[in-house]
């Protein structure tokens, strides 16, 4: 790069500290910006460590973001599962990173998922706008992948933690660890206060014949029809996939040939999204809150000044430069 000196200077105009915007679902109400907010992202059980044959280590994505790297030769036993205490899939529960098995309306006869209790990763989610079609896109550890509607209750919600989710101070009073509940989360009906991650939950952590609720996101919860040890209880089941010892290869082999490994390890990723939300300041009651870019819209303001020929071009002969690669944040040429 030249030395800044000698160069143009120009003023971007855009979502800004001080830009006046206004949402995009609330157009009457304008706020100015306040600043720009660092965001993490904590995803839990998103990530799979595997050891190659030349023994190098390496992490491949498991939910995280939406994607899974690889796929099963061999696929490990995971947790047992109480099938009928699993939140069927819906639009209210399912984002993408989300891991699920096949639900009690299954209607691939093509059994693409492997077989009952085998896991796959949620990559696409569908709204189809004024219609009741929900479409998921589901990509097997076996690594098939097929389309899903959502309305016939094929699928069964088994784990959100990989897509995000958890829960602000709540802890499992069953873990060693004093971290905050990522996945579903479930409550005692008959304890106060009383909470058990997931994996405590299927693993049969206290009373078994206490009731619970099940908690997947801050206002989905449903309570449960019977507890873990009712006759009439919900079978228990085997799941299967890329869990730890499974024999696995990429998807899509980048540095190696599809010589397979070995998953030695699921953990969780922390991911900064960087400058990708702000926070406004309301005008109409000075409230403050923050929101993603893309929710809003820019009214005017907030200028500041860049070196024109020192940000890079998008491409060959666009009319684009990047002025900032943390979040999609373009300006015309
Ligand atoms: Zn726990
Ligand atoms: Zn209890």
């Amino acid at each position: 790069m030249p030395p800044r000196e000698n160069q143009e200077f120009t003023h971007a105009l855009g979502i800004q500290p001080n830009a006046i915007v206004h949402l995009y679902s609330d157009t009457k109400h304008k706020g100015r910006v306040e600043k720009f907010l660092e965001n993490t992202i904590e995803t839990c059980r998103s990530d799979a460590k595997v050891i190659w044959n030349d023994n190098v280590e390496e992490s491949y994505r498991v939910g995280r973001n939406g994607q899974c790297d690889l796929k099963c030769i061999d696929a490990a036993k995971g947790p047992m599962y109480y099938e009928d205490h699993l939140p069927i899939a819906t639009f209210e529960n399912v984002q993408k990173g989300a891991r699920v098995v096949r639900g009690p309306g299954w209607d691939d006869y093509n059994n693409y998922d492997g077989g009952r209790g085998y896991l796959g990763t949620v990559t696409h989610v569908v709204d189809f706008r004024g219609t009741l079609k929900q479409v998921v896109r589901v990509q097997w550890d076996n690594g098939n992948i097929k389309d899903y509607s959502l309305s016939s209750h094929c699928l069964r919600l088994f784990d959100n933690g990989p897509s995000g989710v958890y829960h602000e101070g709540y802890v499992c009073d069953c873990c060693p660890t004093k971290e905050y509940i990522h996945g579903i989360r479930w409550k005692c009906d008959t304890c106060h206060g009383f909470y058990l991650c997931n994996i405590c939950y299927m693993s049969d952590k206290h009373d078994l014949g206490h009731i619970f609720q099940r908690i997947v996101a801050a206002n989905v919860r449903e309570k449960m029809q019977t507890s873990r040890e009712h006759p009439g209880s919900p079978v228990k089941r085997q799941s299967y996939g890329i869990f730890k010892d499974a024999t696995v290869v990429e998807v899509a082999p980048e540095k190696r040939d599809e010589k397979p490994g070995t998953v030695i390890d699921i953990c969780g990723f922390k991911e900064d999204t960087g400058r990708s939300e702000v926070e406004v300041i309301w005008g109409k009651d000075g409230s403050k809150s923050s929101h993603r870019i893309l929710d809003l819209e820019y009214v005017r303001g907030g200028a500041f000044f860049y070196y024109y020929d020192q940000l890079p071009a998008l491409g060959r002969g666009t009319h684009l430069i990047m002025l900032s690669n943390d979040a999609i944040n373009i300006i015309k040429q």
